[in-house]
């Protein structure tokens, strides 16, 4: 059995809680740690009962909080050593991790794997409770085959889908930072996720998590619509449950 809940997603800030029979995880804290304390109450879990804290890269949007958590709580924190030589992280129990290496944590066995995106060693994750699998895919620029794999290996995605590719060209977004946003290291549009889940998945994915929504350049109804609209394609994956991670509130919580 795994739980997953995003507690934020977004430029402003991301926290996803991952949960077991046995044990609780974050991956990123990229908002306050009262807000993550706050929303996890808010879902009946407690900051207490967290055992780790994985870390996907050194944007400031995923590591905001790290300091504040290190400070109050005694946490192992995972992340590459690029991403901790690149970030400004020096309280904490730090644990390197090495990318595409698989390890057991508390009865899960987590698989962090490189991605492409433009920070120093960025990873996503794949996480295993026995036979149950969620993988956490977020800020990647293209869907390389490590990203691919671990789609079609899991039963919970929860999956960048940043932005209308349209609604990026017409916006007000320097050109330069358009560039970098469908660059091959920035955010996948909501097209690429869509077709992602359409190529990779197996019948077993039971649930799809659209996240790190654009504020400027993405609403949740045309993600969702543009996600539905493309993976109806696949009758197999019918009993499909898609949903979006919001950017200030606590998301469904995913059970497989
Ligand atoms: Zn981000
Ligand atoms: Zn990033």
């Amino acid at each position: 059995m795994l739980e997953v809940c995003s507690l934020a997603s977004g430029s402003a800030g991301n926290c996803y809680y991952v949960g077991s029979e046995n044990t609780s995880i974050l991956v990123d804290a990229g908002i306050s740690r009262k807000e993550i304390e706050n929303r996890l109450r808010s879902i009946g879990k407690e900051m207490s009962c967290i055992r780790g804290l994985f870390i996907t890269h050194e944007h400031s949007d995923h590591i905001l909080g790290v300091d504040a958590l290190a400070k109050k709580y005694d946490i192992p924190i995972h992340m590459t050593a690029g991403t901790l030589e690149n970030s400004a992280l020096t309280i904490g129990d730090f644990n390197i991790i090495e990318k595409d290496k698989e390890f057991a944590f508390n009865g899960l066995t987590i698989l962090p794997f490189s991605i492409n995106h433009d920070a120093a060693e960025p990873v996503g994750f794949l996480i295993r409770n026995g036979s149950t699998s969620a993988s956490i895919i977020t800020d990647v620029g293209c869907c390389c085959n490590n990203v691919r794999k671990s789609v079609s290996e899991s039963d919970i995605v929860v999956l960048e889908s940043n932005h209308d590719p349209f609604m990026l060209m017409e916006g007000r977004y320097s050109k330069e930072l358009k560039q970098r946003v469908i660059g091959q290291k920035g955010h996948l549009s909501n097209y690429e996720a869509a077709l992602l889940v359409l190529e990779c998945a197996k019948s077993r994915l039971k649930h799809v998590m659209l996240s790190h929504l654009s504020k400027e350049n993405n609403t949740e109804k045309i993600a969702m619509k543009t996600f539905l609209s493309i993976i109806s394609e696949r009758k197999d994956l019918s009993h499909l449950n898609t949903c979006v991670a919001y950017r200030d509130r606590p998301s469904q919580i995913l059970v497989a």
